[in-house]
């Protein structure tokens, strides 16, 4: 069955073990436990800017709230240290602080606050968006689903290969959590995205970016051939590797963490796309219970899950 507790939190404790090694060249250090200090000077358990970011799209899925609603949460947490783990916003990537200085100093709709900039091409709408997979996993219109991600992307990120990047994600998920194999749909996915992306040439025109994911023996790629910055290239890329190479959560948590560089982040898709794959295995309840701040993901989650199976029965 599927448990979207384990899904939700998989991906905190990814982020919460990335990041005192966030930035550290690969191989420099080894991370298979929740340690403290490093590149924050953060207490064991801590988590960043990428929980800080998925806990107001929870909040504000169960609210029915709209996308200026969502981006004054973005803009409670950067401005008010609201959804931190110890009452401080830290390690916001620029991007995502751009758009929330456009919502809140420029007032820009929505829909327009991300940077449409080839140069902004992070991983911080990526980093969040895993819940939406979740809200959407019984929408059975492609197009729905892709206006959606789309929608949400922009939020902080409108650049076309970014808004790719989301498609593609959030279509592994959506299938991934209707029981099907990820050898299957990494094989079915550039047709599926091809057909139903006829009104988004600019996105499919990125398509060619992401194309080694597809590609027979991109799991066999050399791990010194794998990139893990913050570019949304290189993070799609992998934990993507990561899943492809591991046989449980835990397992492709710290097969990313280890990777260096964007550890957090990678780590956290990574635990998403794991927990999504592996229905059957928990993420390790030790490190899950080493999380700051437990009673706000607690209330966020439990609504979160609580409303989610609710509408699917
Ligand atoms: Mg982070």
């Amino acid at each position: 069955m599927l448990d979207l507790k384990n899904i939700l939190y998989a991906a905190v404790v990814g982020d919460a073990l990335g990041v005192p090694v966030e930035f550290a060249k690969r191989d420099t250090y080894y991370v298979d436990k929740m340690i403290g200090n490093g590149t924050w000077e953060k207490a064991p358990g801590s988590w960043s800017d990428d929980t800080s970011f998925t806990l107001p799209l929870m909040e504000n899925l169960v609210e029915h709230g709209n996308y200026e609603q969502l981006m004054q949460k973005f803009e409670d947490y950067m401005f008010r240290n609201k959804y931190t783990p110890d009452g401080q916003a830290f390690g916001i990537g620029q991007g995502c602080a751009k758009s929330i200085r456009n919502w809140s100093i420029n007032h820009y709709p929505a829909l327009e606050c991300g940077d449409p900039s080839v140069y902004a091409n992070g991983n911080g709408a990526l980093m969040r968006l895993a819940p939406l997979a979740i809200h959407l996993r019984n929408v059975e219109q492609t197009k729905y689903r892709l206006e959606l991600t789309r929608n949400h992307t922009c939020l902080t990120h409108r650049h076309p290969r970014s808004v790719m990047a989301s498609f593609i994600y959030l279509e592994i998920l959506h299938f991934l959590l209707n029981g099907e194999n990820l050898t299957e749909i990494l094989q079915k996915l550039p047709d599926h995205l091809k057909n139903n992306l006829q009104n988004y040439p600019e996105e499919l025109n990125e398509f060619k970016k992401f194309s080694a994911i597809f590609q027979h023996g991109f799991k066999q790629t050399n791990r010194e051939d794998i990139k893990s910055t913050g570019y949304v290239v290189d993070t799609l890329h992998a934990c993507l590797w990561c899943v492809l190479n591991t046989d449980s959560i835990d397992e492709a948590i710290l097969l990313a963490v280890n990777l260096g560089d964007d550890t957090d982040t990678v780590a956290s898709i990574t635990a998403s796309l794991a927990s999504c794959l592996h229905q059957n295995d928990c993420v390790n309840p030790e490190w899950v219970g080493q999380l700051r701040n437990k009673k706000l993901l607690d209330k966020i989650i439990d609504q979160f899950v609580e409303m989610e199976i609710k509408n699917s029965d």
